[in-house]
């Protein structure tokens, strides 16, 4: 959905990548990201989920400007967003947290050098940066380590390092991509608290992204579901968990929450397609279990159910 007051909004993206595929090696286009558009307001927390490789992180990534759209565009507060980010009015503004908290620190840095890392492209001194990391640290509940190294921590820890790394340049928002999956269920909790806690303090905006249902809805206050590079449901989580309108949202739900909702359909069978050969018609036809004629051979349109929330599907009752 799009709102005229969005801190961030993507239009129409669209991302193919060059693969070689088949004996001989023919150049085609795989197209991880199909014509997505959607905004994010101010201190929002905007859930995307959908199975692995659905095209949910290459989305996350165009959105905080590491990737470039090979179709549509990205603004931020209405400026079109530009590649190196780093290097431009929209540095620190965007930052992300990754999966993997170990890979995305140096294991030849100490945390608080790591930490104040995002601070030195804005000109800071070191010693003020090092401070800042260390109260930075104290705040996601780690204090007086900023001078041990990434291998002393446990993955727990280390999601804290992130988070604390995130929040340097205080900034308008964070693409949070499979927080909390590499971790146990019990550190699921204390990461996710943390995000909550970081979120009413400093008021970043995040758009939150995982393959578990349960997790999204926990956390947003918006869910959008993504199958295949699509985008085919997309509203407020209350209305998704409980009266949920495409077969894929009601999948997922029996897959995450089983029967303690009524939104609950039948369990997704077989897999999902190779994005090289997408399915005509909805995507999703071939393991959907309401599949028709139609649904083989013309694409759904948007359906409008309700304030902030369209299906796409063509058996959903729909306004529009
Ligand atoms: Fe299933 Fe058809 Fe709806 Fe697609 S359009 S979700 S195949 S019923």
């Amino acid at each position: 959905m799009m709102s005229d007051n969005a801190l961030l909004q993507c239009q129409e993206v669209s991302k193919q990548f060059p693969v070689k595929s088949g004996f001989l090696g023919k150049k085609r286009a795989l197209t991880a990201v199909d014509t997505v558009s959607f905004s994010l307001g101010k201190g929002e927390c905007l859930g995307l989920v959908g199975e692995s490789g659905c095209g949910k992180s290459t989305l996350g990534r165009m959105a905080c400007g590491l990737l470039a759209p090979s179709k549509g565009k990205i603004l931020l507060q209405g400026r079109e967003l530009p590649l190196a980010c780093a290097q431009s009015w929209a540095a620190g503004r965007l930052q992300m947290v990754f999966q993997d908290p170990f890979s995305s620190l140096n294991p030849r840095m100490t945390v608080a050098a790591s930490v104040a890392e995002p601070l030195a492209a804005r000109g800071v001194g070191r010693q003020e940066r090092l401070q800042a990391a260390d109260t930075m640290l104290s705040l996601v509940g780690l204090e007086g380590v900023g001078r041990r190294y990434p291998h002393e921590f446990s993955g727990g820890q280390r999601q804290r390092i992130a988070v604390a790394r995130a929040l340097m340049t205080r900034p308008d928002v964070i693409v949070c991509d499979e927080p909390v999956s590499a971790l146990d269920a019990s550190v699921q909790a204390q990461i996710l608290n943390l995000l909550c806690d970081m979120q009413e303090q400093f008021s970043p905006a995040y758009l939150f992204i995982s393959h578990d249902l349960n997790v999204v809805a926990f956390m947003c206050q918006r869910i959008m579901v993504m199958y295949l590079g699509r985008l085919l449901e997309d509203g407020p989580r209350d209305e998704l968990v409980k009266h949920a309108a495409h077969p894929y949202t009601q999948a997922l739900l029996s897959a995450s929450l089983g029967e303690r909702v009524t939104g609950a359909g039948s369990p997704l069978q077989g897999e999902q397609p190779s994005p090289l050969h997408p399915p005509k018609g909805c995507v999703f036809h071939p393991r959907c279990p309401r599949a028709e004629a139609i649904c083989r051979k013309e694409v759904p349109e948007w359906r409008v159910l309700g304030e902030n929330w369209r299906v796409r599907c063509h058996f959903s009752e729909g306004v529009a």
